[in-house]
């Protein structure tokens, strides 16, 4: 197979090791201060409880999680498979420091896990938890935080009801690149009032930050969230799917070559979906062979224009 125009996860595991890598998602009785009134109430318009993805379930002990997702990884991709434990729902670094030791530490108990990725927001870390993850890269070979920043634009921050501004995800990052974890910036494309600059005004707010992945997620709605309430009572205009690879492909062509791009579907609950239809799960190979095409079709990829500069 050609190589493809943008550096995939799949591409940056196949650089690193020899062995298939896979993720397990798991999911953890954690909270959000955007939901418990620390930060805010309610959430963002769009959480959906807390972003759990189909089929997990917080209540299962997480060794269970893990030993499950390692059975069904290696029954899938071979018994050399190899895993990186997702620490997904929620936000995964709100809880007592002993607390999260005790989570993050179930990682190390398998000789097949080889990372940690800890999914979170960026105003709910500091340097005490920061350290107990960078602890983590003296035994794992992959230790990443995921950050949610959403947009560049606290307008945008505002409307969503995020209760973080922009500034607050640059502090973190910049905290966290003074250590030895990888950072990944998670951006939303398809909110009705965002234009296509505003999406590159944040993609290049990741690139100039030089963090390590990005995830690109289109705007879902799903039912009994805010956003879904809003939604039903007027249906407001979504990207169709030539829209978004169109905003897609720019975004990619902005990113520094080395940046992982490491997610660009969504995949909602199909029962709890309103729309757009490409956010179901069956689409997801469609939205890859449609970026691949629309970049070929440029004669661009991941990179060829990262010197573009946009004002913030
Ligand atoms: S930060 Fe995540 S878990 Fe918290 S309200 Fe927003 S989407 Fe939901």
């Amino acid at each position: 197979m050609s190589k493809l125009p943008y550096f995939s996860l799949n591409e940056y595991f196949k650089q690193k090791y020899k062995n298939r890598i896979q993720k397990i998602t798991i999911s953890l009785p954690f909270t959000c201060p955007n939901i418990d009134g620390r930060k805010g109430k309610g959430g963002c318009i769009y959480c959906f409880d807390g972003s759990i993805p189909p089929g997990n379930d917080r209540n299962i002990p997480i060794s269970i999680q893990i030993k499950l997702g390692i059975e069904k990884g290696k029954k899938k991709y071979g018994e050399n498979t190899k895993f990186i434990i997702y620490y997904q729902t929620n936000t995964n670094t709100y809880e007592k420091i002993e607390k999260l030791k005790e989570y993050y530490d179930e990682s190390l108990k398998y000789n097949d896990v080889v990372g940690i990725d800890i999914g979170t927001r960026p105003d709910c870390i500091n340097q005490e938890i920061l350290s107990l993850i960078e602890g983590y890269t003296e035994k794992l070979k992959e230790v990443w935080v995921e950050y949610g920043l959403q947009s560049s634009s606290d307008e945008t921050l505002k409307k969503i009801n995020r209760g973080h501004s922009v500034r607050d995800f640059i502090e973190t990052v910049e905290l966290t690149k003074k250590t030895k974890i990888k950072i990944t910036a998670q951006i939303i494309v398809g909110f009705p009032w965002e234009k296509k600059e505003d999406y590159l005004k944040t993609a290049k707010l990741c690139a100039d930050l030089k963090i390590n992945g990005i995830k690109i997620h289109p705007l879902y709605i799903m039912r009994n969230t805010k956003l879904g309430n809003e939604y039903l009572k007027e249906k407001f205009k979504l990207l169709s799917l030539d829209e978004y690879i169109n905003i897609l492909a720019d975004i990619v062509e902005i990113l520094p070559s080395d940046m992982v791009v490491i997610r660009f579907t969504a995949e909602g609950d199909e029962k709890y979906l309103l729309a757009p239809d490409y956010c179901k799960p069956a689409y997801k190979q469609q939205i890859k062979k449609k970026l691949i095409e629309e970049l070929n079709k440029r004669g661009t990829s991941q990179g060829s224009k990262c010197n573009v500069s946009y004002d913030r």
